[in-house]
């Protein structure tokens, strides 16, 4: 290097350590994007994002002591700005993939608050009438069979009268997600209100629709509830009765189904209750089936 008067050689040093540096900035928002996305290929690119950045991390060191001490030539100038706009870059794109991730993550977060039931944590009434009359409007569009159960938790007012409010909370929890891994992935189990659900059965013809609901009906009575309340450890066995009915070609919109499902769950309780009513789209066969 010249000695003395100041050239424009003499920042280069100076470039290429910033430049280092910006590289290990960069390498911050990989680190918080590996910590923030889930296990996968998508994941695991982002490493190698990373060790290669490492690499070049590396590179520019290299390049700093190769030359320390020296004259830069032209070139060797212009591959240390390259080295340094290029840092740059990197630190820019690797900055604007963490904060729009991270971004986009939140506004998930917040629209899943929005259709999610705080406490059983599965799909709440606003998501339910939206996608029930969404697909409705399908399911007449392109003649598709769709059917819906209407499910309400057997004397369950004794629960909260006998065990507290929060055994109370914990049998519906309970039976929440019990529903969901009974019933099918494409199927949306969403709180109706207070102790009553609804599944919508999307491309399900009625018979099947009916022999779901008794496969659920069944699942609740055998499958005992252990709860901690104030009034000891109660091992309740709780019931349901469900309601079944099937998207009929006059119906004008979903209230009509939703209403329909309603009745046959009415029915459900008057026969007994602990059972499966079904407002059937052909003739009857027997007391729990009525043509609605
Ligand atoms: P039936 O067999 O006729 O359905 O009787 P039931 O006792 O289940 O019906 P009812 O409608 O009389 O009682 C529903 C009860 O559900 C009353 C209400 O206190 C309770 N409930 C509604 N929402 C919640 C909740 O979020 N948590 C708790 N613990 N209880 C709830
Ligand atoms: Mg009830
Ligand atoms: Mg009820």
């Amino acid at each position: 290097m010249t000695q003395g008067n100041f050239g424009i050689w003499d920042l280069v040093p100076g470039l290429l350590l910033l430049g280092a540096i910006l590289l290990v900035g960069s390498l911050w928002f990989v680190r918080k994007l590996t910590k923030a996305l889930p296990q996968g290929s998508n994941r695991n690119l982002w490493y190698l994002l990373g060790g290669l950045i490492l690499l070049f991390f590396t590179g520019y060191l290299g390049f700093y002591y190769l030359q320390y001490g020296e004259r830069y030539t032209k070139t060797e100038m212009l591959v240390a700005f390259i080295f340094f706009f290029g840092a740059i870059f990197v630190l820019m794109v690797t900055m604007l993939a963490s904060h729009t991730a991270l971004e986009l993550k939140r506004i998930y977060t917040l629209e899943q608050e929005t259709i999610t039931d705080p406490l059983l944590d599965i799909f709440n009434r606003r998501y339910l009438d939206r996608r029930l009359h969404e697909e409705t409007q399908r399911s007449k569009r392109y003649k598709l069979d769709m059917a819906l159960l209407m499910v309400d938790i057997d004397h369950f007012k004794r629960v909260n009268d006998i065990w507290g409010h929060r055994a109370g909370d914990l049998v519906l929890q309970h039976l929440a997600q019990l529903m969901v891994t009974v019933v099918r992935d494409t199927d949306i189990v969403a709180r109706f209100g207070g102790e009553e659900f609804v599944v919508i059965l999307p491309q399900t013809r009625e018979e099947d629709a009916y022999q779901l609901a008794e496969r659920l009906r069944h699942a609740v009575e055998i499958t005992p509830m252990l709860m901690a309340s104030e009034n000891g450890s109660p091992e309740l066995n709780m019931t349901v009765s469900i309601g079944c009915a099937c998207l009929m070609t006059n119906d004008i919109d979903a209230f009509a189904l939703l209403e329909r499902c309603d009745q046959a769950m009415y029915r459900a309780k008057q026969g007994g209750r602990n059972r499966v009513a079904r407002c059937t789209c052909s003739e009857p066969e027997d007391d729990s089936e009525k043509t609605c």
